[in-house]
């Protein structure tokens, strides 16, 4: 079976399932209990894996909250924004292509009485920069929340560009890099506009149940200040409570420090495979073919295509004996994509597409099945 749907999940790599073992049998101590060498083992192991994600992502270590994934992120970041600073103004800016756990959040700020504005977003999905600027002057958020990437197309947000506007007003930014990291240097000490971002583990070969919410410092030095989601017992710095699952944020950590490592080299491997794939695609079904994605500035290895009078669910079934695809992001999979809809797509061409999400780990030779189908 040739996986081709890395964005919706990917393959835990065996150093990650190796580096985890320990701490899922022997090791099991809670890295909050004192003294004893469990407690201390445990602790010790999650502050590594602190600082491999601080590593990955240009961070401070102590700016890393772990999480359960990017959904707690997201929500945490936007509502915890949302009730700490709600005396500031009620305004929060998100856009129409964001995934699911920020909008349905936005809709439920709604409800609590918050203005949310959802920008609209260009063919590929990007927001632009002038209707922010705009949105901004007429009405001062407290919060702009914009993904880096796209996780049905793959567009790249002109995140520098977001964050120094929003730093210029002298507001929070937050951004979505779920499906970025490990695939795209994101070096927050190059971008200090950011205030928050979110991350999941089993986007780049970790385990799942396991992210992180990046908490940035103020012009002070201090956390950025920020209502918890989860209250308890002030474990991650007082903002996210609960026993920390020591053997999934080792895994979230190794699998930091590899992609780190391979960063260059993944990223060149992801651009060689997506090639690859639209060449024996485009040699396949030649002018039944249309490439909804960008050709640049897009995160490499997530490909959009149409297929011209063939509906998507048949296709992605019939391939799925021999090829796993999907009709796009598998949080919203029932429902024609709101991603595509707000790029301009009619939903005959949004039931006519594709999404193709490749790892660097996936065989370039394994791409040529599609000529023998
Ligand atoms: N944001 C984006 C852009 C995503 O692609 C996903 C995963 N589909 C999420 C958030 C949610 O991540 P998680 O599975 O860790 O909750």
């Amino acid at each position: 079976m040739l996986y081709l749907d890395n964005s919706a999940t990917t393959q835990m790599l065996p150093e990650v399932k190796e580096a985890m073992l320990p701490y899922l049998l022997e090791e099991f101590g809670n890295p909050s209990s004192k003294y004893y060498s469990y407690a201390l083992n445990a602790k010790e192991a999650v502050e590594t894996a602190r600082k491999q994600v601080a590593r990955l992502l240009g961070c401070d270590q102590n700016e890393v909250i772990f999480t359960s994934g990017a959904t707690e992120s997201n929500n945490f970041i936007l509502k915890g924004v949302a009730d700490y600073y709600q005396d500031q103004g009620k305004h929060i800016v998100l856009s129409k292509a964001e995934h699911p756990s920020i909008l349905e959040t936005g809709k439920y700020l709604e409800h609590q009485g918050f203005k949310v504005t959802y920008l609209d977003v260009d063919s590929f999905g990007r927001v632009h920069l002038e209707d922010l600027k705009h949105v901004m002057i007429q009405n001062k958020p407290i919060l702009v929340s914009i993904m880096w990437g796209n996780n049905e197309v793959g567009s790249l947000n002109s995140i520098k560009e977001i964050a120094e506007l929003c730093q210029d007003q002298d507001v929070f930014f937050h951004t979505d890099a779920t499906q970025v990291v490990g695939k795209i240097e994101v070096d927050l000490s190059t971008i200090p506009g950011i205030s928050f971002l979110s991350c999941s583990s089993h986007k780049f070969h970790g385990p799942k149940g396991i992210g992180v919410a990046i908490v940035r410092k103020d012009h002070l030095g201090l956390p950025i200040q920020i209502t918890p989601l989860l209250h308890g017992g002030g474990q991650e710095s007082g903002v996210r409570s609960g026993t920390l699952p020591v053997h999934n944020i080792v895994g979230m950590g190794k699998a930091s420090e590899i992609a780190y490592k391979h960063l260059e080299d993944n990223s060149k491997k992801l651009i060689e495979l997506e090639n690859k794939l639209i060449s024996v695609l485009q040699s396949k079904f030649g002018d039944h073919l249309v490439l909804n994605s960008d050709s640049k500035d897009k995160i490499p290895g997530i490909l959009n295509v149409q297929f011209k009078g063939v509906n998507n669910e048949v296709l992605v079934r019939s391939l799925s004996p021999v090829v796993a695809v999907s009709t796009g992001s598998a949080c919203s999979s029932s429902k024609p994509s709101h991603v595509l809809k707000a790029m301009g797509l009619s939903i005959d061409e949004v039931r006519q597409t594709i999404r193709f999400s490749l790892s660097p780990y996936t065989i370039l030779e394994e791409l040529n099945i599609f000529d023998t189908l």
